[in-house]
Formats: C-alpha cells, structure tokens, sequence
C-alpha cells in the first residue's frame, strides 16, 4: 500500500473512524492499491458536527476581510504544490498529468474569486421613512455540508470550500470513496494557509455517511455533486428535514453539428470534450447531432480520434465496473445497429495491463432510441446522430432529460442564436466543447442535472451559503410615531 490508510479529519486532527470497515483505494492507471478508506459512522459524523459547532462560534464572528486572508494563503499554497496536487489527482482518479494540472488551476481560479467576496457580500442601506432606515446583511448558515463525486477529486470540493467558509460557514466534506486523497492534502493545505480547527472536516465513507448527513439535525445545508439517481435521493432526504439543497446531477450533453462548421477545429473540439478526463466530465459531449452534410466533419472527427493514445495523451476510467459499463454500451449500439467507426474496446496498456482503459470511440448512425443515445455513459464515446433539420436536431435535444451543456458548431450567428435560445441546458457553448463558465460566472445545469434553486460556483453561491438579516432601525426620536412605530 503506497500511502498510510486514510482517517477522518475532525477539529484540525487525523482520528480514525469509530467502525473498522474499510474500502480499498485503487489506482486506474495501473491497478495498484493506494491506501483504504474507512466507512464510517453517525457517531463520526456527530464528532465531526460538534467541532464544526464549536468552530462555527468564533469563525462567524470573524470579519470577512480577515478570513478572506486564509483563502489568500490558500492560493498561494495551492500554486506552491501544483505538481504534487496533480501527481495525487491523476493517481487516484485515472486522468492524465496534464489534465490534473489543469484540474489544480482550476481550483486557483476558484480560490480567486472567493478572495473576492468581501466585494460581493456587502449589504443594502436605504432610509425608508423618515429617520427609519433598513439594511441587510449576508449572515453564515452554521455548519454545511458538501458531498463531492470521484471525477474531479480536487476540483468539486473546491467548489464548495472556498465559498463556503469564507461566507463564515464551518463544512463537512464527505469526499468520494473512490477518491479520498485529494480531499485530505486539502486539509493539510487549509490549515497550512491558517484555518482554524473545527472550520472544516472529513468524515468519509458513502451510503451511511450521506444517509447521516441528510438527518443531522444541526447541519444546515447540503451541497451535493454526483449521478441524477443519487443527487434526487439527497435532494428528497435533505429538504424533507427541512435542509436546504442544492443537488447537481448527472449529464448527456449534445453538440450540435452544422454543415457550415469549420471542420478542422470542430473535429479537434468534439474529440477533445468527448474523450478529455476519459469522457468522465459532466460536461463531457456526448451525443453528436450532425444536421445535413456533415461527412467530412465525421472523417475529422475519426481522425483526430485516432491521435488520442490510451495510457499516453488518454487517462484510465475508474474502475472495472466502470469499463464493463461503457463497453456493453458500444457492443449494445452495434447489436442495435449503429456503425462504430472508431473503436476503443479491448483496450490494454504496456505495463499498465491492471489499469482501466477504453479507448476513444466513435459510433455514426445512432438513432435517438439507442441506449447509447440516452443514458449518460461517462467514457471517451461519442454518438453521432443524423438529422435533415436544425428543428428536428432541437427535439432531440430537448427531449433528453438532462440540461447540463449543449453546443452548436457554426459560423452562423443568426444559426447560434436560434439554438441558444432554444437548447434545454444551462450551459451553452458556441464553437466551444466543453462550455464551463469560468469564474466569476456561476457554474449550474438544468432539468435533472440539477436540483435545487441557484447555481454552485460564483455569485450565486451566496445565497446558497448565507441568509439575509433585515434590519428597521430607528434613533432619530424626530422620526415620532408613525406607521412604522
Ligand atoms: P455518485 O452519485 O455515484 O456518487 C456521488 C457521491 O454520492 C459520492 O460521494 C458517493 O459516496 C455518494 N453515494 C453513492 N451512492 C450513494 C447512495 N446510494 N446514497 C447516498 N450517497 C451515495 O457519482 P460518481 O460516480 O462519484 O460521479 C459521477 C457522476 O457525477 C456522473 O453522473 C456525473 O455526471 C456527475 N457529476 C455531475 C456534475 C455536475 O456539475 N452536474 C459534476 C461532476 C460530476
């Protein structure tokens, strides 16, 4: 086992779980047991509650501008160990060096714009009645809660904790199982930077720990990130105790192609979102809708594919389970029909024969019915449907449950505008693959990516992690007695 096993973080201490069950942490790249996770308990999570309870007294009371200073140290912590942060991230989740780097500055980025909240966060005054004046306020909601998946190891729980706890909340992060590590170097950074101890915590696990984490009567809010199944779940269970939710669910983006794209760069931008992170990002394209003559768009799209070499510019999928998974897709849309034009079952690496690899895949002539076409699959595949019409390209689209990211390739703008107006998902992107908003635009999908009111990242985070103080405040005695008395 390469690293110690894993304990819960609670009150600024390593502790082990009160259960001695544990899960096995594995490498993707290469099958290698990493460490193990323990599976705790409720009575893990109360430890964890009552140091965040604690914490929450003083950390509240600390001026933004102070503890914004943390987050500062926090950036500049988070640069400092870039290339340990994304050795560990590859490690753990599978993707490739690169692809974790930029996993990392994505955390800077958001790390900056928490640094900047004091600017964001300050209230209204209004004189409403003679010598009468309200304010309000952006007031922390206590101890919160942030449940994360495995794609992003270190990217998601960023979401949460620099927002989160500079708004003057006190978090415990459940991380995902698959992926623990990351989130623990995190701490260390964190306390690293001058967090205090109580301000954030890890208690691990899966099922019994979220399932805790719903109930807890002391914790405020849940943050969740992961697949549509579970994000309703959390979602039910958390606002049925009267929590409040924001649940981000899974995705089946589509991209829709238009003859008149140009081919070169729409070919590099479809193969790179669909096959980027080994397809694992919920912004991931997924379905292709070509709408007219678009073959020559298609034999770029394969070619560009082929370029893509598992174990060397292409990461691992996570687990075998996974792998199993996204191959009987592929063998599904071929009994169905479908023509695969590029092919990335049976993948093995040199030496790395234990890793979790499925190379990149493309599959033409897939009819919206298909599994392939429907079901959110989280490999390197993309499905090329045809259609005559934009309209019928727009149905489609409209008709999958998900809203997360939808794309238009064109040089029409007229074209662009008709589709962003008309495409059911939050995130749109125009000649762009992969359309995440980048800070201080708020991240957040539709339809059953998302549940809840708000979005995760940016200016809408705030009234996720604060609630408002209304204050009528009268000294002037010349005000008398009126209404308002
Ligand atoms: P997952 O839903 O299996 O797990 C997410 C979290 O829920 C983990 O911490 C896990 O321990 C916990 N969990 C798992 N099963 C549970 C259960 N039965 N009850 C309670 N908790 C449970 O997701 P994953 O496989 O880790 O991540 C991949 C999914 O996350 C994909 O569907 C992807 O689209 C989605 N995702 C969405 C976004 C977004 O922004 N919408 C971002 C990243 C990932």
């Amino acid at each position: 086992m390469k690293y110690p096993e894993i304990r819960n973080y609670i009150n600024g201490k390593w502790i082990n779980s009160s259960t001695s069950k544990k899960m096995e942490v594995i490498s993707p790249l290469d099958g290698n047991l990493l460490s193990t996770v323990p599976m705790s308990s409720a009575s893990d999570l109360n430890e964890a509650v009552k140091a965040a309870q604690l914490a929450f007294l003083s950390w509240s009371k600390t001026p933004i501008k102070e503890r914004v200073q943390v987050f500062f140290r926090y950036k500049q912590l988070l640069e400092k160990y870039l290339p340990e942060l994304a050795a560990l991230c590859s490690e753990e989740n599978g993707k490739t060096y690169g692809e974790s780097v930029a996993e990392i500055e994505k955390c800077i980025e958001l790390t900056e714009f928490a640094t900047s909240l004091p600017q964001l966060v300050t209230g209204e005054l209004l004189e409403v009645s003679r010598g009468v004046e309200c304010r309000t306020e952006h007031v922390p909601l206590g101890v919160v809660a942030s449940i994360v998946p495995f794609n992003f190891p270190s990217m998601v729980p960023n979401w949460t904790i620099p927002n989160a706890l500079a708004l003057g909340n006190c978090m415990i992060m459940k991380p995902s199982e698959k992926v623990p590590l990351s989130c623990c170097r995190l701490a260390d950074i964190l306390k690293e930077a001058g967090l205090p101890d109580g301000v954030f915590n890890i208690v691990h696990g899966d099922v019994e720990i979220v399932e805790a984490i719903c109930d807890h009567p002391k914790i405020e809010a849940v943050s969740f990130v992961g697949s549509t199944k579970i994000a309703k779940i959390v979602y039910q269970r958390a606002t049925h105790n009267y929590k409040r939710c924001l649940a981000l669910g899974g995705a089946k983006n589509h991209l829709l192609v238009l003859p008149d794209a140009i081919s070169e760069m729409t070919a590099q931008n479809v193969a790179a979102s669909m096959s980027g992170c080994a397809g694992q990002r919920c912004m991931a394209a997924s379905a292709m809708i070509g709408v007219g003559a678009i073959d020559h768009i298609v034999d770029k799209i394969c070619d560009e594919a082929r370029k893509i070499v598992p174990g060397v510019n292409l990461g691992a999928v996570i687990n075998k389970a996974s792998l199993d998974r996204i191959e009987h897709f592929i063998t599904e849309a071929e009994k169905d029909g479908a023509k695969i034009l590029v092919d990335g079952r049976n993948t093995k690496v040199a030496g790395k024969e234990k890793g979790t690899y499925v190379g990149p895949t493309v599959i033409d002539f897939v009819t919206s019915d298909m599994s392939v076409a429907r079901e959110e699959i989280f490999g390197p595949v993309i499905s090329i449907i045809r259609t005559k019409t934009v309209d019928e390209a727009l149905a489609i689209e409209n008709a999958n449950p998900y809203g997360n990211a939808a794309s238009v390739f064109t040089q029409n703008g007229g074209m662009a505008r008709y589709i962003i107006d008309r495409a059911s998902a939050g995130m749109i992107g125009v000649n762009v693959g992969v359309p995440v908003p980048r800070e201080p635009f708020s991240f957040g999908g539709w339809n059953e990516s998302k549940f809840g009111v708000g979005d995760i990242t940016g200016k809408s985070s705030i009234e996720f992690w604060t609630k408002l103080k209304k204050s009528t405040i009268k000294w002037n005695a010349d005000a008398g007695i009126n209404w308002m008395s």
